[in-house]
């Protein structure tokens, strides 16, 4: 038995088996969680309900988490078949092209920083708030994020202050979950750069990839790290845990700037 037998988990943001949220399901199902996962889009429906049957669920949910309404109506929809639930995984991003690319005051605009934090941030606590009335005592939540939210990293520019914003809201709705007294947590992951659908938006990607793949771990981070990392923090293993952002980027974010590849001195 794994040491998330009994919990019930909503996944959102698988969107291919590359997918940081794919790994994550496939962690949490290896370790006897019962998933129900969240996608965009009727065009994906096929393709979700596959992944889905991957991992023993047939409970996807069609939501925009640009709406409160299609928020709180999947939190309705799910409770019929889980009347409560043990936690979800936020694993959602988005910014429009102009907004991580090139120089950030020229991508600046009102619209994309509009969006960007709209899609990338606010949705995070604002499935929280929905989702509320359904939680399980020791329930917990979890949301991805990058280094850029604390570092100027090339290309990243709006995309950074939304994810600042959703680390400020880890630890903000930390505490205010966590004096509802139930033992309910917050955490997020901030993992290193991995090939996605979503970061191969971000300009120079491959050049952030070369990068990292220095790290003191001397590679790239795999979905599958990431994975049993939220696998754990998901999990009661993990109950002194909450407000935290845990790196998962094989020590890349102590070293930026310091390190020396053996292989190229
Ligand atoms: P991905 O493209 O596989 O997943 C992004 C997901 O966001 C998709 O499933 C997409 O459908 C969803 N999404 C976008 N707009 C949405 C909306 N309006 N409503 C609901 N869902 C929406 O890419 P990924 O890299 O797995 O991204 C997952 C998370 O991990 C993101 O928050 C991303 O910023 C973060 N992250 C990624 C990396 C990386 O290098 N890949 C590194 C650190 C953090």
């Amino acid at each position: 038995m794994g040491f998330l037998a009994g919990k019930k988990l909503l996944i959102t943001g698988v969107l291919s088996n590359r997918s940081i949220a794919y790994g994550i399901a496939k962690a949490c199902h290896a370790q006897g969680a019962e998933l129900a996962f969240s996608y965009v889009g009727e065009r994906f429906k096929d393709r979700i309900t596959e992944f889905a049957a991957d991992f023993d669920s047939k409970l996807i949910f069609d939501c925009d988490v640009g709406s409160d309404e299609q928020i709180n109506q999947m939190f309705t929809d799910l409770s019929a078949s889980w009347p409560t639930f043990d936690g979800f995984v936020h694993s959602i991003g988005f910014a429009p092209r102009e907004a991580i690319a090139g120089d950030f005051l020229e991508g600046l605009n009102r619209e994309s920083f509009r969006i960007a934090h709209d899609i990338s941030a606010y949705s995070f606590p604002a499935m929280a708030k929905a989702a509320l009335p359904y939680l399980n005592p020791k329930s917990a939540l979890l949301t991805l994020t990058y280094l850029g939210a604390l570092r100027v990293l090339p290309n990243y520019n709006t995309m950074g202050l939304a994810k600042a914003s959703l680390e400020a809201s880890v630890r903000y709705l930390a505490e205010s979950l966590g004096n509802k007294g139930t033992g309910m947590r917050v955490n997020g992951i901030s993992a290193g750069p991995i090939k996605t659908l979503a970061a191969s938006g971000i300009k120079d990607f491959g050049k952030m990839l070369k990068a990292t793949a220095a790290s003191p771990i001397r590679r790239n981070v795999t979905i599958e790290d990431v994975g049993n990392v939220a696998a754990f923090l998901l999990s009661d293993l993990a109950g002194g845990v909450s407000a935290e952002i845990t790196y998962v980027d094989g020590g890349f974010s102590q070293v930026v700037g310091g390190i020396t590849d053996p292989a190229e001195a």
